[in-house]
């Protein structure tokens, strides 16, 4: 590893201040719990001088209720939110807790989420190996080619891919789109809020160095998850290859509120580890909308979910995988109360 710099910077802002104007310049990295930043360096995919370490910053970890919206700062750890949605002090809030909870504890291990935070959750990069293994000059790492697509694509993308075909490493930032969640960005022009699924960019929509639209001096300072929807009911299914902590091959997050006849009155479905973004699936949804529970609307969101992917050569199995987590999403939230 290149020896590099801490900073230790008192307050968001100044944190802001000590990192680099541009995309691309990796001269100064933020640093949470290392999870991700520290095996990046240790493999030469970042050589940053300084890396500006937020846990310097007082007051970015915790749980809020904020009245209209729970709040939680971007470095409370994976483990403090599972512990904390175990308990679900907050009323009304029960529901999406739980959700979180099933979400959270099918990230990697204990001992990784006893370190990871939920901003570097969301600021993860690719996990894809073409990325991941110095030797490959990849779309991803400023390259022109995007080699999981005539090469090993067993994990890629059926869904939005192209030009590259990563998918989005991120459990949580699924479970949080279907949650309607917004992330509070801290630059240092000032602060914005945006949607959890606007956050994330397709590699076509821009540049594909990048999976956010996060500027490269700003800090992503929580997430809020509108109350309301905590109050939805939401399930949440991930399918990975093996039983230990793993990645998923594919996930679903689906948050609906019945009407009084017992049909879908508000949906949302969210696909994970399929896209190179949390995929909603906004058509889906409207169609589900007004209809009955029951085998006839599963085998519509099956389809209608599915219809536009374009499997790789290696990785067509995502497409009756993912249609099989949907129709157990779609049986499961009738469970819930
Ligand atoms: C073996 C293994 C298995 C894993 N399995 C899963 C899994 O199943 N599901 C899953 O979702 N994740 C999984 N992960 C990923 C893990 O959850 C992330 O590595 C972790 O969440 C990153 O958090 P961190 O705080 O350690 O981030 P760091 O490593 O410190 O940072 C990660 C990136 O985010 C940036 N960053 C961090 N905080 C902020 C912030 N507040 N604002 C802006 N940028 C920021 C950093 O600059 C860096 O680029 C796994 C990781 C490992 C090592």
């Amino acid at each position: 590893m290149k020896p590099f710099e801490m900073a230790l910077p008192r307050s968001v802002e100044e944190a802001t201040r000590l990192l680099p104007d541009t995309i691309g310049d990796d001269r100064a990295r933020l640093l949470a719990g290392g999870q991700d930043l520290l095996t990046e360096m240790k493999e030469h995919l970042v050589e940053p001088d300084v890396v500006v370490n937020l846990k310097s910053v007082p007051g970015l970890a915790g749980i809020e209720d904020e009245g209209s919206a729970v709040r939680i700062g971007a470095l409370t750890t994976l483990a403090t939110l599972e512990a904390f949605a175990a308990q679900s002090p907050f009323e009304g809030c029960e529901r999406g807790f739980r959700m979180l909870l099933e979400a959270v504890e099918s990230v990697a291990s204990p001992q990784i989420r006893s370190q990871a935070t939920l901003g570097g959750n969301l600021n993860q990069r690719p996990r894809c190996w073409y990325y991941r293994m110095e030797q490959f000059p990849c779309l991803k790492k400023g390259g022109t080619e995007c080699f999981s697509y005539y090469g090993k694509n067993r994990y890629n993308a059926i869904l939005g891919g192209g030009p590259s075909y990563i998918v989005h490493p991120s459990d949580l930032a699924v479970a949080l789109t279907a949650l309607d969640a917004e992330v509070e960005l801290v630059g240092p022009t000032g602060t914005r809020s945006m949607l959890v699924e606007d956050f994330f960019v397709l590699p076509s929509e821009g540049d594909p160095l990048r999976e956010t639209r996060i500027a490269a001096n700003e800090v992503l300072s929580c997430v809020r998850i509108p109350k309301a929807s905590m109050a939805r009911k939401s399930v949440w299914l991930k399918f990975k290859e093996r039983d230990a902590y793993d990645f998923a091959l594919a996930s679903v997050a689906l948050s609906a509120e019945h009407a009084g006849d017992g049909s879908y009155g508000d949906v949302r479905l969210v696909l994970g580890g399929v896209a190179p973004t949390p995929w909603r699936c906004h058509r889906t949804e409207k169609k589900l909308l007004g209809r009955e529970p029951g085998e006839d609307a599963s085998v519509l969101a099956q389809e209608d979910a599915l219809a536009e992917a374009e499997p790789l050569s290696e990785n067509g199995y995502k497409v009756p995988l993912t249609k099989g987590l949907i129709a157990q999403a779609l049986l499961r939230i009738e469970e819930v109360r």
